[in-house]
């Protein structure tokens, strides 16, 4: 079976990579012991699009572990807010902000619009790189409805706002196996999965 290194310190994203790939890929988390780190690796994620932030992961722990990476970058945009806070979601309302209060702070610009425009995506961006071609990008979405109270106990970051119309609750409500039958992440993954296994023909 092939291995990637996941370019991430966030376990949670590990796991879904790992949940979505099922028995196709391993997933080599940063600490792994199979890889050894060269180089230290740092990135600020403070590229203008989910590609440039996606491409500095990818390099950086290529650059790190010469080892095959897989990179993601991934955001919410929310309509009202002209596609905010997209690929700074992560930073929105400051890096070390708890949760419930970035959730708070998203709800309290939402405010002003009406609840029936309340529309978002979910954007995932992946960076494949080994060093020998070129880095290869794939993209995937997933539609949902911010809610105006946060729901369930599954998934990590914005999943308790996000209502799936499709699976009729909320991401954090869903199982991780209802997740990844449309998650952003898991729409990109198969695409990677299709194309790196015809380079592996
Ligand atoms: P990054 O891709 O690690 O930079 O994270 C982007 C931001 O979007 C983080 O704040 C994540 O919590 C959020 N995000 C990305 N994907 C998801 C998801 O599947 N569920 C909830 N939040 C997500």
């Amino acid at each position: 079976m092939p291995q990637l290194l996941i370019a991430t310190e966030n376990l949670g994203k590990l796991k879904e990579f790992q949940e979505i790939f099922g028995d196709s890929v391993t997933c080599l988390a940063t600490s792994d012991p199979k890889l050894a780190r060269k180089q230290p690796v740092h990135v600020v994620e403070d590229g203008e699009t989910y590609f440039e932030n996606a491409l500095k992961k990818a390099l950086a722990y290529h650059r790190g572990f010469r080892a095959p990476v897989l990179a993601d970058d991934s955001g919410i945009e929310v309509d009202v807010l002209g596609g905010a806070p997209g690929v700074f979601s992560a930073r929105f309302g400051g890096e070390e902000i708890p949760w419930p209060d970035r959730w708070k702070l998203l709800l309290s610009k939402m405010a002003p619009f009406s609840k029936e425009a309340w529309t978002a995506r979910f954007r995932c961006v992946l960076c494949f790189y080994d060093g020998q071609g070129v880095p290869v990008f794939f993209e995937g979405t997933t539609e949902g409805i911010i809610q105006e109270q946060a729901k369930g106990k599954h998934g990590f970051g914005y999943d308790p706002l996000f209502y799936s119309p499709t699976l009729k609750k909320t991401f954090a409500e869903a199982t991780p196996t209802e997740k990844h039958r449309l998650s952003h992440r898991a729409v990109a993954c198969r695409e990677f999965l299709q194309w790196f296994r015809s380079t592996q023909a």
